[in-house]
């Protein structure tokens, strides 16, 4: 999930030599990753709080063993994620779905240390399987604390009508035998103002229910690692949480985990004409960076500046063939021609995890580059197996 913040930062120049690099490509910055987790880590140290990596956002696992020490662990929303966070990170494994099936449940409950629910009828239906089961599993209520820090409705859980969360007044006269949590998560790239604010609604619906609960997790949409962020304001709300109710806090950062942490490393194919001259590139918005199109925002590209900033300006789109492939217009020092490498910056979260082979456009690769070591591994190629294993 993109804004239209700009995040132009200053990690653009840094990258490393791309002559040798086969397109399309996610280049990822492993000291960029480390850098998020530290920062997230320093919160939940000085908070008193735990952070977990939601793999929703970013969950190229051959990273988890550089990365895993910064968190207290995973929260997914789906059996397969749940087991990726299980296998692959270690730690707490956390799991909330809209709904589970009956045929996920043990397994869910195998695997996770925390679950949370959507609904009441939900809980009563799964409540005796997890309450007899041997393997102990802390049970929460996802709720809905009406409150609207979102402006893009489909990045808003508690927008009008919204299927996310248990609304305050379902609980009157609930029995909340074995329930030791509270779940909200309300907010998308937001800084931690959204978050007081988020926190008196959510304290003033569901207050009367927080004495005795374990844990409450603040969901996700913290911005933590953009450089405005108030990381001060955000330990001070964790801290005064856990002293007001006496219980654990948990946040589930995805993007703020691998915010500004790679690129996507696309080459020039073909220039044309029409209305403006259009270059044709080897990435795909629909297929590589969907939040282009879903959120709507506009990449930004090593060394570019906005159209008809610099001498040669282009429309960029993708190689499929849907009319709206469009990535952005963009303006250049120099003409560009087949074979020149583009950079689109921020490209780590929300791509990957969300990519299709629509079209038999070919996924792009994934790279790791070291900048301690000045090394790139490639962790990932992909081809036409992969297009065909998908469809039969
Ligand atoms: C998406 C999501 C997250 C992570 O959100 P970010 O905006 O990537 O930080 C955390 N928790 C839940 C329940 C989510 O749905």
């Amino acid at each position: 999930m993109k804004s239209k913040i700009d995040l132009r930062h200053e990690r653009s120049g840094l990258l490393p030599d791309l002559s040798g690099i086969k397109t399309p490509c996610y280049l990822l910055d492993l000291s960029a990753l480390k850098s998020n987790g530290e920062i997230i880590s320093e919160v939940a140290k000085e908070s008193g709080g735990k952070a977990l990596l939601a793999l929703k956002a970013f969950a190229a696992w051959p990273v988890f063993p550089e990365i895993s020490k910064y968190y207290s662990g995973t929260c997914s929303s789906s059996l397969d994620e749940t087991r990726l966070g299980f296998e692959e990170f270690g730690g707490e494994v956390h799991a909330f779905s809209p709904a589970y099936k009956d045929c996920e449940i043990e397994e869910y409950i195998r695997m996770c240390s925390h679950l949370s629910f959507n609904s009441l009828s939900q809980w009563e239906r799964h409540k005796r399987t997890i309450l007899d089961s041997e393997k102990k599993v802390s049970c929460g209520l996802r709720v809905n604390p009406e409150h609207c820090e979102v402006e893009t409705a489909i990045y808003n859980p508690c927008r009008p009508g919204s299927r996310l969360g248990i609304r305050a007044g379902e609980l009157e006269n609930f029995d909340f035998e074995g329930i030791e949590g509270l779940h909200f998560h309300a907010l998308c790239e937001n800084n931690a103002d959204a978050l007081e604010r988020t926190l008196d609604a959510f304290e003033e619906r569901f207050a009367s229910y927080l004495d005795g609960m374990k844990w409450v997790n603040f969901g996700g949409g913290h911005h933590i690692t953009r450089k405005d962020y108030d990381t001060g304001l955000l330990i001070d709300l964790i801290k005064e949480f856990r002293k007001k109710w006496g219980c654990e806090v948990y946040i589930e950062p995805g993007e703020a985990c691998a915010l500004n942490a790679g690129w996507l490393i696309s080459e020039v194919v073909d220039i044309k004409d029409n209305d403006g001259m259009i270059a044709i590139v080897d990435a795909s918005a629909t297929a590589h960076m969907p939040d282009v199109l879903e959120m709507p925002y506009r990449p930004y590209i090593v060394g570019s500046a906005k159209p008809g900033k610099k001498k040669y300006t282009y429309r960029l789109g993708g190689p499929s063939c849907l009319s709206g492939d469009d990535i952005g217009t963009y303006s250049f020092d120099c003409e560009l021609k087949p074979g020149d490498k583009l950079a689109f910056t921020d490209m780590a979260h929300y791509t990957m995890v969300k990519n299709t082979t629509f079209n038999g456009i070919r996924l792009p690769d994934i790279l790791l580059w070291d900048p301690e070591k000045d090394s790139i591994e490639v962790l990932r190629t992909f081809g036409y197996e992969d297009f065909r294993s998908r469809l039969g």
